[in-house]
């Protein structure tokens, strides 16, 4: 383990838990993430083996059989797997913002029915609130949950969602709908929004009657882990499968879950930045022109300090934003710091390491021609740069109010 991104004052269970994850990363991830990469496989194995390390229940409550960790370690271990290959981050990435959403607002049924098994990886989460139409502006949604006219209570949702990470391979999707039952006419968009707890069989094509997964969607990168659009045409869903069991709660439910989603994207970015890194000071200590390493031509020495600053940069603000949440205070402004720092970082750090590697950077057998094509995502999921800023921008200017 090199001397970047280290983290002060964990406990010696955290250290543990980190030491079992980047093990695992260097023995069952690094050596195959490549290959199943440029073949676009779902990495069966190693989700079997995260499941083991009771990775997908690592922040849930240990009366639910999970571990009970901090957000922190969370973070850590993400940063740690994404630094092995960021697909595998992503699979655990959904699953867990649909975990933290039922611990904090499910009914205690919810939590009873669903917590033990996401614990274990047996119920497997993805959250969908993007729509072909809308992504940023997500109180412009369209899809919508009205009552079954048979007067049961159930709830027919209609409507195509997009990007859903883990759309395929998962069996529960936390759905963002429009419901505007027993809201006054012109109430603020995103109060007449709810969330439903959607379960269903992994697969594609009619998951389930009136819910259809078309296939993956074919990326760029983020490979392996599987993307997908969700079609609903009357999808019967109980009302006890509305999350919190009260409709209209449905929008600040999601944002409270993409905000610890945002800390876990600017982990992956740490973890995808620091690979990087270690890939450009190995390669230019190799590579020799004009009779040196490149390491020792300045212009490539300070390339590395650069990039070296941008990761332990990163890292810094992933650790506070992920530490504020776990004292118990509100973190958007450092999460959205955190994400847009983290991502950008990232991209340049990328960048950086692909100019060291020369003309091999752009060969498939280089690692870092996997990177260069999964930083890209960082920059848009859990919120765009433009969207981090947006939210920054508006809390500095609650906390510097003007005074006359
Ligand atoms: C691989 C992948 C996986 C994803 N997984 C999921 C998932 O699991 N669940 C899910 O719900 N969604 C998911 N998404 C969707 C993702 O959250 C959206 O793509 C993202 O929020 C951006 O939305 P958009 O693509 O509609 O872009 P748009 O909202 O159309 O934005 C386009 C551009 O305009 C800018 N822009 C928009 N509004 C403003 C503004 N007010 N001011 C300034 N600039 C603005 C944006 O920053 C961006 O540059 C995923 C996306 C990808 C690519």
């Amino acid at each position: 383990m090199g001397r970047l991104a280290q983290t002060e004052g964990l406990t010696e269970i955290q250290r543990e838990i980190l030491a079992t994850v980047r093990s695992f990363v260097d023995k069952e991830i690094l050596p195959v993430a490549t290959e199943l990469e440029h073949k676009d496989e779902y990495p069966t194995e190693i989700v079997e083996g995260l499941k083991d390390l009771g990775i997908f229940g690592l922040m849930i409550p240990e009366e639910y059989g999970g571990l009970g960790e901090s957000l922190l370690t969370y973070a850590l271990c993400v940063e740690e797997i994404a630094r092995g290959w960021m697909s595998v981050s992503g699979i655990i990435n959904t699953h867990f913002i649909v975990a933290y959403m039922l611990q904090q607002h499910g009914t205690p049924e919810q939590k009873d029915h669903f917590l033990p098994k996401m614990a274990t990886g047996e119920i497997r989460g993805a959250f969908s609130m993007s729509e072909p139409a809308l992504g940023s502006d997500v109180s412009a949604i369209s899809s919508t949950g009205v009552r079954a006219p048979d007067g049961s209570g159930d709830f027919l949702l209609t409507g195509q969602k997009m990007w859903l990470t883990n759309g395929g391979s998962s069996t529960l999707v936390a759905v963002l709908c429009r419901t505007d039952e027993g809201h006054p006419e012109g109430t603020a968009p995103h109060k007449s929004m709810t969330t439903f707890l959607v379960a269903k069989t992994p697969g594609f094509g009619e998951v389930r009657p009136g819910l259809t997964i078309p296939g993956k969607i074919d990326k760029m990168g983020y490979k392996g882990v599987d993307t997908t659009e969700l079609i609903m045409d009357e999808l019967r869903v109980p009302a006890d499968r509305v999350l919190g069991g009260n409709t209209g709660r449905g929008f600040y439910q999601m944002m409270d879950g993409v905000e610890v989603g945002r800390v876990n994207v600017a982990a992956r970015g740490c973890g995808v930045a620091q690979r990087a890194f270690e890939l450009g000071i190995d390669y230019a200590q190799q590579r020799h022109t004009f009779g040196k390493p490149i390491a020792q031509h300045q212009a490539i020495q300070f390339k590395l300090a650069e990039m070296a600053t941008k990761v332990e940069a990163a890292h810094a603000l992933m650790v506070g934003a992920a530490r504020k949440k776990d004292s118990g205070q509100r973190n958007d402004l450092e999460a959205g710091m955190a994400k847009y720092l983290a991502s950008e970082y990232c991209k340049e750090v990328v960048e950086d390491s692909f100019r060291i590697h020369g003309g091999y950077g752009f060969s498939k057998e280089y690692e870092i021609e996997r990177l260069y094509r999964e930083a890209p995502m960082l920059l848009i999921g859990e919120g765009t740069a433009e969207i981090q800023k947006m939210i920054v921008g508006r809390r500095l200017l609650e906390e510097y109010r003007s005074q006359d």
